[in-house]
């Protein structure tokens, strides 16, 4: 039997984060845009993240998934893709706080006093930096260099597009450590402190987004502050990359939802012609494209977050999830534009504001290409068998 219902621990949590959208998240958008059009700052000021922060942790809701003896929630990722869902509805960029990157998990001891603990209490932030000038959706191709001297390494080379790289304190940075190894062997992640002396620059996008270049001058970094072992970074950054594939279309799903209620109750009130918009076919077509879209992502996306639960590779239903996630939020918010004709375009609603936003998923943690590539290379060589899903 296959069953699509939730649990109730699901269900309420599912209801306590969608009434915190509601009650806090929303009523702050109106101000968030007009700051926007005033040309200040995108998103919500640090005051009201940790405002807002504090408020869910009153509530308990504090480290989503972090486990629970490091103080958190310990949800499961059915879960986690759920609250994602429910926080997707506010273009407003929202985590709940207590996280840590998934690879500090495989920081020793010491540095796990040094890096993951003050991360998960919100008194250190860190940025994952693997991107480079020439080295995106090839990460193999990395350059960055770390050569050894004695019980330190210098570091050289730079990074690009790194979320967090202006704020950040640390970075977990991967540097070729073995040049004839290369990605298989010789990449290793170091953990690397702003005082060590690497500089950041902000980029500027059409998004709410302000991601960073990083440049490594001749930083040393001690040989302590290696993350995991020496020469398995690349491993590393592919398990960070692969933890959020299911949860970046699960947030796109909630704004997908959002959007399309905001169509149909625009349809209905808005009159050409002596009749609602919604009387038209070609309006009420756009709308059932939606819907129909927005039910079969919801599947995707569930479906790759309980591969991850039960420990099944859930590398192909992750890239599933996020190919369709990408290309299908950019058309219904697309569509939902249209529906809503000029005022759809005005900054006055948050329509072009997720129309710009939910641009990049078709672009980070893995292009539409990488990921068609994936499934491609998946089904070509074998690795997955067509109609095989169910086992
Ligand atoms: C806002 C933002 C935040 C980001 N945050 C981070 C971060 O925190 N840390 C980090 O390390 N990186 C980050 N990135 C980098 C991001 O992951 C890369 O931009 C992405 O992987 C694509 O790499 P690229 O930009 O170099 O494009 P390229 O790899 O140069 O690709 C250019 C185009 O060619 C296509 N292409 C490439 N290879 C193939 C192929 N084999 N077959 C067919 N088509 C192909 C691509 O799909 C794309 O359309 C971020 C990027 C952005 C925009």
């Amino acid at each position: 039997m296959i069953d699509f219902s939730l649990s109730d621990e699901q269900r309420a949590v599912r209801d306590w984060v969608r009434t915190f959208v509601e009650r806090e998240l929303m009523p702050l958008e109106n101000d968030v845009l007009r700051r926007e059009r005033q040309g200040q700052p995108p998103g919500l000021n640090a005051e009201e993240r940790t405002r807002l922060r504090e408020l869910a942790r009153k509530s308990d809701f504090w480290g989503v998934e972090t486990p629970v003896e490091y103080g958190g929630m310990g949800l499961d990722p059915v879960t986690a893709a759920i609250i994602e869902i429910e926080l997707g509805r506010t273009f407003l960029t929202f985590k709940f706080g207590g996280e840590a990157d998934n690879i500090l998990y495989h920081a020793n001891e010491e540095q796990k006093e040094r890096y993951l603990l003050p991360t998960i209490a919100g008194e250190r932030r860190s940025c994952f930096a693997i991107t480079e000038p020439g080295a995106g959706s090839d990460a193999k191709a990395i350059r960055t260099r770390a050569v050894r001297d004695g019980d330190t390494w210098v570091v050289n080379g730079e990074k690009t597009f790194i979320t967090g790289g202006n704020e950040a304190d640390f970075a977990m940075v991967f540097a070729v450590t073995d040049p004839d190894r290369g990605a298989d062997g010789g990449v290793t992640c170091f953990l690397v402190d702003r005082e060590a002396g690497w500089t950041s620059e902000p980029i500027d996008t059409m998004g709410e987004r302000r991601p960073a270049s990083l440049v490594f001058q001749d930083v040393r970094v001690p040989h302590e502050n290696i993350l995991g072992e020496e020469g398995r970074g690349f491993e590393l950054a592919m398990k960070w990359i692969g933890k959020g594939r299911y949860l970046l279309p699960a947030r796109a799903l909630g704004g997908c939802e959002r959007l399309l209620d905001m169509a149909i109750e625009y349809s209905r009130t808005r009159e050409t012609f002596g009749a609602p918009i919604a009387d038209r076919q070609a309006i009420q077509w756009m709308i059932a494209d939606s819907q129909t879209e927005i039910e079969a992502l919801r599947l995707l996306v569930l479906h790759a977050a309980w591969q991850v639960s039960v420990g099944r590779d859930s590398r192909h239903a992750q890239s599933i999830a996020k190919l369709f996630g990408g290309v299908k939020a950019n058309e219904i918010v697309d569509r939902v534009m249209q529906i809503h004709g000029g005022m759809g375009y005005t900054r006055e609603l948050p329509i072009e504001r997720f129309y710009r936003d939910v641009r990049l998923l078709r672009i980070f943690e893995g292009t539409d290409e990488i990921q068609r590539r994936t499934i491609a290379r998946d089904l070509l060589k074998g690795h997955v068998k067509v109609g095989a899903t169910l086992g």
